[in-house]
């Protein structure tokens, strides 16, 4: 596609993977960044892609609600009670049928890698570019997730 925008954000977030052994068992923290790219094929009437800060917000708001100084965990973690009891914020991965509605992104990623970040995060920026006024086609064509200065996911929807 000709037309490309791109937003970022940056969140503080726990995860673990106690499924790869080795050192991700442990509790450990990330800096995370994600960077979403929205193309379309041809530019609206307002000639945009769809507007910078409407997408920007949206996407701020639900990271910085639902990932920002939270854990993630997959549903099957053993963590998620105990850190539930002790008032900490828990974003649960991979959960079925999910009572709170932003769960609903991680249904299938049953562990919080970062390739499974940049999977809910496409799928939340497609979800808050529904909601938008945009370019005829619009669509959410590539996310990169950064856990670490050197561990990059990128996800694209779109291709095959
Ligand atoms: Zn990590």
């Amino acid at each position: 596609m000709p037309h490309k925008i791109t937003v970022e954000h940056s969140f503080e977030s726990g995860h673990r993977l106690p499924h790869l052994g080795g050192k991700c068992v442990s509790l450990h923290g990330h800096s995370w960044s994600v960077a979403v790219t929205v193309s379309a094929p041809e530019l609206s009437p307002e000639v945009t892609v769809v507007e910078f800060g409407a997408l920007k917000v949206g996407l701020r708001r639900w990271i910085d609600e639902h990932l920002d100084h939270a854990t993630m965990l997959g549903v099957q973690d053993r963590l998620i009670a105990p850190l539930i009891a002790e008032g900490n914020r828990v974003f649960r991965f991979g959960v079925e049928h999910p009572a709170d509605d932003a769960e609903r992104f991680g249904y299938g990623l049953t562990w919080p890698t970062v390739e499974a970040v940049a999977v809910l995060l496409g799928r939340v920026a497609e979800s808050v570019l529904a909601g938008l006024p945009r370019a005829e086609g619009a669509q959410v064509e590539r996310v990169v997730v950064r856990e670490t200065k050197l561990n990059t996911a990128v996800y694209e929807p779109t291709a095959s």
